[in-house]
């Protein structure tokens, strides 16, 4: 069942748990994130990336109608909105939640896009996620952590002049691989939780180590972003079954389906690290 992403994360919240974001890129990881939703009786938020699809609105339109099919709450949101033309195809396409990122932007920019579309959203029911902070991704991390960390009272007055629904923060995560060990500051974390109210946001799940996810969904994440991980493993999954000469491997349809095994085994752990297993609030009552 179609939630807005601010529904999931406030239950999240008040449950003490994380809900993961998967990215998505065509119909067959959508359902198998789903499936692994459904299989975990666990809420689940449908992340998309602009550049992940060639049409932002006939996709999210697709989404919508997999997820009206499934006793679970489901969110669908834009992952990483860096302009106005993507967000707006976001809620055209029936998105439920837009990452309004202007993070690369200065404090008072970055607060005044959000105020924007927040007050474009709130009347529709569309979550806002922003990010202040910055996430850094391969070699970056090694240079830019530091400088990317935020800054609990600066995130406070963040929130209060972006008006934004939950937020995006930057703990020591990076993007995609890591080119070190994940060094993630839990201490920043509980100093963020403590200074805003609104629900907080992990991004770069991918390889942050479980352990870790696991502890900052404790202490106060409700959402967490993967996507390289799955990919990968999906890839993985496909090269082993064709080194072992499975015939499947020779098919793009079967071969497909190996990969969104592959995928779908890495979903299905990031979301019993998260802790959302059982989370499902939508019982059927006969
Ligand atoms: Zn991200």
């Amino acid at each position: 069942m179609l939630v807005s992403m601010l529904e999931i994360m406030q239950h999240a919240k008040k449950g003490g748990y994380g809900v993961l974001a998967p990215n998505v890129f065509n119909e067959d990881t959508v359902r198998v994130c789903l499936e692994a939703a459904v299989e975990l009786d666990s809420p689940i938020i449908i992340d998309v990336l602009e550049s992940n699809t060639k049409d932002l609105v006939s996709f999210g339109k697709m989404i919508r109608l997999l997820a009206h099919e499934v006793r679970v709450p489901v969110a669908i949101n834009l992952d990483h909105g860096q302009n106005d033309a993507a967000c707006m195809k976001a809620i055209y396409g029936g998105f439920t939640g837009i990452m309004v990122d202007r993070s690369f932007l200065p404090f008072e920019e970055n607060a005044r896009e959000v105020r924007k579309f927040k007050e474009l959203c709130a009347p529709i029911g569309v979550t806002v996620e922003a990010e202040f902070g910055q996430i850094a991704e391969g070699e970056e991390y090694l240079e830019k952590r530091e400088e990317y960390l935020t800054d609990p009272e600066m995130a406070k007055k963040f929130v209060e002049l972006s008006g934004c629904d939950c937020l995006a923060v930057s703990i020591g995560e990076a993007h995609g691989e890591y080119v070190t060990e994940p060094d993630i500051d839990f201490e920043r974390l509980q100093k963020i939780k403590e200074a805003v109210d609104v629900p907080l946001v992990f991004h770069g799940g991918s390889w942050s180590g479980f352990e870790n996810i696991a502890k900052c969904c404790q202490i106060g994440c409700q959402k967490v972003n993967m996507g390289s991980h799955a990919y990968q493993n999906g890839v993985d999954k496909y090269m082993e079954e064709r080194a072992k000469g499975n015939p499947d491997t020779t098919s793009a349809r079967t071969g497909g389906n190996i990969m969104w095994a592959g995928y779908k085994e890495i979903v299905i752990k990031y979301m019993k690290c998260c802790g959302s297993e059982g989370k499902n609030w939508l019982k059927i009552v006969d």
